[in-house]
């Protein structure tokens, strides 16, 4: 969802100059760590707040969003990188709204992967996967993508969605990502309780078929309408039940210590390959080996996903101001990353900004 201008997050209301963060008392190693004892080495670098889909978990159907020239422009989006790779970040995602349907994409990943980061990589819904747009991800340095996909029945999908995509079109994109060599292709699903807990095990049953990993995202107070509940979680232990009654599963734990997904193989080691990855923000928070920092479309740098505090790096990027000072102020800002989201603490606050707006 765009941004509905009102509520634009607390920096910005006042309407003065937007504030800076304070400055970290740790600026001198040139390395972005927080308060917490936390080093980033993962930047999410959202590229758009639009999108072709309207998925109910995210986005209104009415949704405004971000004007064009609040967007940061490529060479913008690329300083930003390369402002954090020279303090430490190593891996680059980049994200949307659905990075596939801004223009520059191709160009975009270009800049990134000519940064020499280990690894470049993308979220999409899958909606534009043909072979002529891959070859482009491909020869501009992409490396691995992550395809949304929360049902495979095409009736549910669309009521899902709100798009005219088909389950289908997202996997034919999939099958044609895993023969041009992208590695790995992993495949996401939000599940959400009344709307698609029951394609847990047809979505494992694909994950084999395709021999890629198959992650389950518990749902997260981050939807443009703030009617996140509770009782629509899906805990991860339910999920990894649901699977293991069918394709028993053998647990695997997390892939390193800062790695989002708890991961698992298939028992009978599923002939095609293939695995399951359980994303348990609500349920079993991963905060406190948190390695990420994301930086909205539109400049605003965020210490964490569910941060209700951003600040905003566009102002200085449009001033003509040098190096340091960007990477002064992202240093800055990451020292001011809250412990963990706080999703279960009295007092929870959802950002105002929605998943959307962020980027995955
Ligand atoms: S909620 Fe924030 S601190 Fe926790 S894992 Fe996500 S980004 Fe990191």
């Amino acid at each position: 969802m765009g941004l509905a201008l009102t509520v634009l997050p607390r920096a910005g209301r006042s309407g003065g100059p937007p504030q800076a963060p304070p400055i970290s008392p740790r600026r001198g190693e040139r390395r972005l760590v927080d308060s917490h004892g936390r080093t980033i080495r993962d930047l999410r670098l959202s590229i758009t707040d639009r999108c072709n889909f309207r998925c109910v978990y995210c986005m209104e159907p009415d949704v405004r969003f971000l004007p064009r020239e609040g967007l940061l422009t490529v060479d913008e989006l690329i300083r930003v990188a390369r402002a954090c790779v020279s303090l430490g970040a190593q891996k680059i995602r980049i994200t949307g709204g659905e990075p596939a349907v801004r223009p520059e994409l191709p160009e975009i990943i270009a800049g990134v992967a000519a940064l020499g980061v280990a690894d470049v990589a993308l979220t999409t819904n899958g909606s534009i996967m043909d072979a002529r747009t891959l070859a482009a991800w491909r020869e501009a340095g992409l490396t691995r993508i992550t395809i949304s996909i929360d049902s495979l029945d095409p009736g549910a999908f669309a009521r899902v969605t709100r798009s005219r995509t088909t389950p289908r079109d997202v996997i034919d994109g999939v099958r044609r990502a895993v023969a041009m060599g992208f590695h790995p292709v992993k495949l996401n699903a939000v599940i959400v309780r009344g709307l698609n807990e029951d394609q847990v095990v047809p979505l494992a049953a694909l994950a084999r078929d395709l021999g890629v990993e198959m992650r389950y995202i518990e749902f997260m107070p981050l939807d443009s309408a703030h009617a996140w509940d509770r009782s629509r979680v899906v805990p991860a232990a339910e999920i990894a039940a649901a699977i293991d009654r069918v394709y028993p599963l053998v647990p695997l734990g997390r892939h390193d210590v800062s790695s989002t997904a708890l991961d698992y193989a298939f028992a009978d080691g599923a002939p095609g390959g293939g695995r399951i990855g359980l994303i348990a923000p609500v349920t079993r928070p991963f905060c406190g080996a948190c390695s990420r920092l994301r930086i909205t479309a539109d400049g605003k740098v965020r210490p964490c996903l569910f941060s209700t505090r951003e600040w905003d790096l566009r102002p200085l990027l449009r001033d003509g101001c040098g190096d340091t000072e960007i990477e002064d102020f992202l240093l800055d800002a990451t020292w001011t990353k809250q412990a963990g989201h706080g999703i279960s603490a009295a007092g929870f606050e959802q950002p105002a900004r929605p998943m959307s707006a962020i980027g995955g």
